[in-house]
């Protein structure tokens, strides 16, 4: 199991506002929002990054996907919404267990800074 803070927050070791969970995903409000909703999904599995991932990894990948549909709609964000993965120093990744980020409530900008 990952010892990075979100393999803690998997175990319940630290405390997290979690919003959806189930065999392979875990989906709980990140604790510095970027939009009035900010929401991370994670595979149970620790993946550091999406760029660690492999063949076998191809299901839960998209279990990961479907799973940020369901919680969007957990989280009434009909008006749209937007899904990011940081992989790596560039894009700013700074917790090494691969996360989906889905912001929403606000309108975005685009490109992203
Ligand atoms: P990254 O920059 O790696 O793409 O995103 C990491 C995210 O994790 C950030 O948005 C940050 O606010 C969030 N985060 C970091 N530590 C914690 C924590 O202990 N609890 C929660 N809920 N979110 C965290």
């Amino acid at each position: 199991m990952s010892d990075t803070i979100f393999g803690k927050i998997i175990r319940r070791e630290i405390p997290a506002d979690i919003v959806y969970e189930d065999d392979l995903a875990l989906a709980f409000k990140d604790v510095s929002p970027q939009a009035p909703t900010h929401i991370l999904v994670i595979p149970k599995k620790p993946i550091p990054r999406l760029s660690d991932s492999t063949e076998s990894d191809t299901e839960l990948m998209g279990h990961l996907l479907m799973t940020v549909k369901k919680v969007a709609d957990l989280a009434n964000l009909s008006n749209g919404y937007r899904v990011v993965i940081n992989n790596g120093n560039d894009a700013g990744q700074s917790v090494d267990h691969l996360h989906l980020h889905i912001l929403g409530d606000r309108s975005m900008n685009w490109p992203p800074g």
